[in-house]
């Protein structure tokens, strides 16, 4: 399959656009035309790498991964995904938390990863993945990188600003990872990142890439979770499941998004945001205006201006289409915790601060929707991770599960620099060197 621009019409290959991330002219890489399936075509297929391959098989059709689809969909589904029934058996939690750092960007950080060491296998020299993150995202894509042959990760995030558990996820890997702590804050570490690829002779030294939630190598494999959480539900009772996904960059949801307009037996989807309000006030007012993030309790989702929007758009329409395929309703502080002590009193057990928009959203919809359909909310990371959050409002310690444990037992190794080209340059020859 090709995949095109969102803002113009020259195709590349899949390749390509896994190793471009982003296109030349500043768009997005979609798939020329969208697969369809029926659920018939998943008949008899369990298992989440069976019906990986069913999904996503025509997208690697002509690749040079095309033989190696079900390998990189073995290491990419390497932990459980599953949707269990909560208690009272009104809805369901589906627990995309069991991965390597504990939250779902493991999903497309694995898979991208699986993808870029094969495609790169023949190189004379490392690719070097360079990362801005303000949390999950380098965690998971350090984690993801971590120790693999030819592949390079350097994650940027600001010293200070991060909890601690975050920290230490972004600083306990191989000697492959760089873990810069910069003396500022994470926009610095943003243009930190920008100007270094904007660079020539850094970009040829170091031959960079991004791993950031546009490259479709990161949406392409979430769109399988939604396939077998919706089968699954759809076989057992012969309804559509609904889904209400935690929304910031928009990333998680297109897949869902996607999932549906491919043919799964997938319901109404309902997208979550914390505070920041861009995507509710455009379904409001049809004028799309994108903006400065403002800082939440559900921080993985501080989001002004979410690109995936741009797919999206691309893909169903403006807001005049969009909110009649989709609800979105927008989460504040107040309450996401108190729908993390809600959650807790009702069903005994804790969720994360961005789970909590989804759940306060399904909470709340009103009793005509909740008994429509059958809700799953789509649980995206542990709550030990932000366990400084949760632990107060439950009155309880969050157990901690093995894969963090794991995490916080390893050595830390970091270097702080200033937010400047130069001490990432120095930084960098220091270490790769
Ligand atoms: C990144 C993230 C989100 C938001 O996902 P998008 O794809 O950016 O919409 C939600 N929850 C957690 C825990 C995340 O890390």
């Amino acid at each position: 399959m090709r995949f095109v621009s969102t803002r113009s019409d020259g195709a590349v290959t899949l390749d390509e656009a896994l190793v471009k991330g982003i296109a030349d002219d500043g768009g997005l890489f979609v798939a020329e035309a969208l697969p369809r399936f029926s659920p018939s075509d998943f008949a008899g297929v369990d298992s989440i790498p069976d019906i990986a391959h069913i999904l996503l098989q025509s997208f690697f059709a002509g690749s040079a991964l095309e033989a190696e689809l079900d390998a990189i969909l073995a290491e990419a589904f390497c932990f459980p995904i599953q949707t269990t029934l909560l208690p009272g058996g009104k809805t369901s939690l589906l627990e995309l938390y069991h991965g390597p750092t504990a939250a779902f960007k493991d999903v497309g950080a694995g898979f991208l990863a699986a993808c870029l060491t094969r495609l790169e296998s023949d190189a004379s020299s490392p690719l070097t993945i360079l990362v801005a993150t303000s949390g999950d995202t380098g965690g998971a894509v350090a984690a993801a990188f971590n120790e693999r042959p030819g592949m390079r990760v350097v994650v940027v995030f600001p010293d200070g600003r991060v909890s601690d558990r975050q920290a230490q996820q972004l600083t306990c890997w191989g000697d492959n990872v760089l873990s810069l702590r910069v003396s500022g804050s994470f926009d610095d570490c943003q243009a930190l990142v920008k100007a270094a690829l904007g660079d020539e002779t850094l970009a040829r030294l170091y031959r960079f890439s991004s791993a950031n939630s546009i490259n479709i190598g990161r949406l392409l494999p979430q769109a399988t979770y939604y396939a077998d959480a919706s089968l699954r539900h759809y076989r057992d009772t012969g309804q559509r499941p609904g889904f209400v996904i935690p929304t910031g960059n928009l990333g998680n949801a297109f897949a869902c998004i996607m999932a549906r307009e491919m043919g799964l037996p997938i319901g109404p989807i309902a997208l979550a945001t914390n505070a920041n309000k861009t995507i509710p006030d455009y379904f409001e007012s049809l004028e799309w205006q994108p903006r400065a993030s403002i800082q939440t309790l559900a921080s993985a989702m501080d989001v002004g201006d979410p690109s995936n929007m741009e797919r999206l758009r691309g893909l169903l329409g403006d807001a005049d289409v969009l909110r009649d395929k989709v609800g979105v309703r927008s989460v504040d502080d107040a309450q996401i915790e108190q729908e993390i002590r809600d959650t807790y009193g009702e069903f005994g057990f804790a969720i994360c601060p961005h789970t909590a928009t989804a759940s306060y959203m399904w909470r709340h919809m009103g009793s005509e929707h909740q008994n429509s359909v059958h809700w799953i909310l789509v649980a995206t990371a542990h709550p030990a991770k932000f366990e400084t959050i949760v632990e107060p409002l439950i009155g309880e310690p969050v157990p901690l599960p093995s894969v963090l444990a794991e995490i916080l037992s390893r050595p830390s190794r970091s270097v702080t620099i200033d937010p400047t080209l130069d001490a990432l340059a120095s930084a960098m020859e220091n270490a790769f060197a």
